[in-house]
């Protein structure tokens, strides 16, 4: 029996056909590995979006008291609004009718000599002198630009206020209120340069016994 002849062109095609079906099932292979990667990927990423974090009491307190925080501080206080608005002669020649501003400021740096070093809160001091805020606040910054005062700015249960601090004291400032100049009657025409009969600091027994006091007081402290 005479034997099959193999033809080469054949026989190459079948191969190359081979070739070519196992390159295709490589590619296969791949694209389903690939397949499988994207479908975990967006598998974690539906997760994440369905189920957000569960934020702890205490994380969710600190971002609230964050927010408060940047809120707070975009707002600007009433104080820096008056700065804005008013004069430097306005603020320093600011008065309250009817009422002895020499004597309002020797009581507002009494209350601050008491906490010298702690200072205030402004609100505090207002109440105690019953002050309202308008007056209360433009009195703080008249006092501030005669240098009696300093203040402080401060967050206060969410809110920006003040807390004031005695700048200086001089020693006249302990006792003022029961100055006399303060309430006596010939004030105006008193004077240093004056001679008898006219008033004046030199011959003056009020004053004198005044002063008297204030070294008595002094030195007992001491
Ligand atoms: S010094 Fe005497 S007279 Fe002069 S204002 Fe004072 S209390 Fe009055």
């Amino acid at each position: 029996m005479a034997k099959k002849k193999i033809d080469p062109i054949k026989e190459d095609l079948k191969k190359e056909l081979e070739k070519l079906k196992k390159a295709k099932q490589k590619l296969e292979k791949k694209d389903k590995v690939k397949t499988k990667k994207i479908e975990k990927k967006d598998k974690v990423k539906t997760k994440k979006i369905e189920k957000p974090k569960k934020l702890t009491k205490a994380e969710l307190k600190a971002i609230q008291e964050e927010e408060a925080k940047r809120k707070a501080e975009e707002e600007r206080t009433y104080e820096e609004e008056l700065q804005e608005q008013l004069s430097e002669d306005e603020i320093k020649n600011f008065i309250i009718a009817k009422l002895d501003m020499n004597r309002l400021i020797a009581k507002v740096c009494e209350l601050l000599l008491d906490k010298e070093e702690n200072g205030i809160l402004q609100t505090d001091v207002w109440k105690k002198l019953k002050l309202s805020t308008k007056d209360g606040s433009r009195l703080s910054l008249k006092m501030e630009k005669m240098g009696y005062i300093t203040r402080q700015k401060i967050l206060k249960n969410g809110r920006w206020t003040y807390t004031l601090f005695i700048e200086k004291a001089p020693i006249s400032f302990e006792s003022i209120t029961d100055a006399p100049c303060l309430t006596c009657t010939v004030e105006q025409k008193c004077s240093l340069e004056n001679e008898l009969p006219e008033p004046s600091p030199r011959n003056c027994e009020l004053i004198e016994k005044w002063v008297l006091l204030q070294y008595s007081r002094k030195s007992k402290k001491k």
